[in-house]
């Protein structure tokens, strides 16, 4: 950690970092009293489910998707999809995420929204097959659909991961061809795992086996699977997910507030050499998409869990938001740290605040910034180089509007 330091940004890489004052620019910002971080990484989120924030909650998982969320999804256009990205976007600028992986549809509109929002995603459209062939050939043409979209919208901060929404809705055929896409076109696949006990028990009675075993014995395991929650897993399945390379994006807070039960074995994970990221999960579950709260919960959570306060420090669980959730995506060598050569990502808090002071040394910055500081701290948000909030205020998105836009969607969405 460096103290009075100066950061050197040039075409949206950033060129130096070092002690002092640095060479002139064209553009400075002051920092002085500030903290500089790397853009928080959200690794697990459905953007446009930000129009359902706080529409239903306090429910059973399958009264909540059946009775409430999927009736609602069954009237989404595409412009509401493109204002719940947007306003989603807006969320993570001011709360310091500059990176994040999407799962859900019209996922074009979500596209067109990040590009103008200036914001760097993985975009992926949520295939759920329910085991129909023919299904699973239509969501499959769909997926390559947006794969080319993105491709054509050619921008160097959007890109495409497949989305197999998960084993209990994925016919393993569909598994299977996200592999080999995954592999031929150097492309993620988004999945769900194991957020439930539920799911496992359904994947004994169905397949004989746990749903890791399943995933392993059809051939679906894969490097470039990024695989939300895995809350319910035992030690060996944790294991092959560490043979085979598999990340994990954490989602505590959704985990805790839909009751899910179990927690992430994420001790064990770090021993089996998994790269863990984190993840708010979409608006719906959780109900934010502030990484800060995140953090905090996620170091809360195992420690209360395990009985252990020394189980996950703030310095690990900082590294899960930014360099380990960068290596998760595959993006270490881009994103996920403040050093030369990297892409510009970064963001600034304001350390002017009550709840930032005081600070007694370098040492417990970092506790500062996971258990006390707040999205509300963020003051300035740079992505590949582009300022896009600045003293608090959005410099791509017109947040009277999009709130006004949500709104009326939300309306019209209840109205029925
Ligand atoms: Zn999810």
């Amino acid at each position: 950690m460096l103290h009075d330091a100066s950061i050197l940004i040039y075409d949206g890489r950033i060129e130096q970092v070092g002690k002092g004052s640095g060479s002139s620019a064209d553009v400075e910002i002051d920092g002085r009293g500030k903290i500089a971080l790397p853009g928080l990484i959200n690794a697990h989120t459905h953007l446009s489910m930000s129009l359902f924030r706080g529409y239903a909650d306090d429910m059973v998982l399958q009264d909540w998707l059946q009775k409430k969320i999927w009736p609602l999804e069954a009237k989404l256009t595409g412009e509401a999809c493109y204002q719940g990205a947007l306003l989603g976007s807006a969320e993570m600028i001011m709360s310091g995420t500059t990176t994040f992986m999407d799962m859900y549809f019209h996922m074009e509109e979500v596209a067109k929204a990040v590009n103008q929002a200036g914001l760097r995603a993985i975009l992926s459209y949520g295939i759920i097959d329910l085991f129909d062939p023919a299904k699973a050939k239509v969501e499959q043409k769909k997926s390559e659909e947006i794969f080319n979209f993105v491709r054509e919208l050619n921008s160097p901060r959007i890109r495409f991961a497949l989305g197999p929404h998960a084993p209990y809705t994925c016919s393993s055929d569909t598994l299977l061809w996200a592999k080999e896409f995954a592999e031929k076109n150097n492309v993620l696949i988004h999945i769900h795992i194991a957020e439930t006990r539920k799911e496992q028990a359904d994947s004994q009675k169905q397949h004989g086996c746990r749903i890791v075993e399943y995933l392993d014995k059809i051939g679906a395991l894969s490097k470039k699977m990024v695989g939300a929650h895995c809350v319910w897993l035992t030690k060996s399945e944790v294991s092959l997910l560490g043979k085979s390379g598999v990340s994990v994006t954490h989602c505590p807070v959704s985990n805790m507030k839909l009751a899910s039960g179990g927690v992430a074995p994420l001790p064990e994970m770090f021993d089996a050499g998994i790269a863990v990221s984190l993840g708010t999960d979409g608006a719906a579950s959780n109900n934010t998409l502030d990484m800060f709260e995140t953090m905090k919960v996620c170091a809360l959570l195992h420690k209360a869990h395990r009985w252990d306060p020394t189980v996950l420090n703030a310095q690990k669980v900082l590294d899960l938001a930014t360099i380990e959730g960068a290596r998760a995506l595959g993006m270490e060598r881009e994103i996920g740290s403040i050093e030369a050569g990297k892409r510009a990502d970064i963001i600034l808090l304001d350390a002017n605040l009550p709840n930032l002071n005081p600070i007694y040394g370098p040492d417990t910055v970092i506790s500062d910034l996971v258990y006390s500081a707040s999205s509300g701290n963020v003051n300035t948000t740079i992505v590949d180089g582009k300022v896009l909030m600045a003293n608090r205020q959005l410099k791509t998105i017109d947040l009277g509007k999009s709130l006004a836009s949500a709104q009326e969607i939300a309306n019209k969405l209840s109205r029925g």
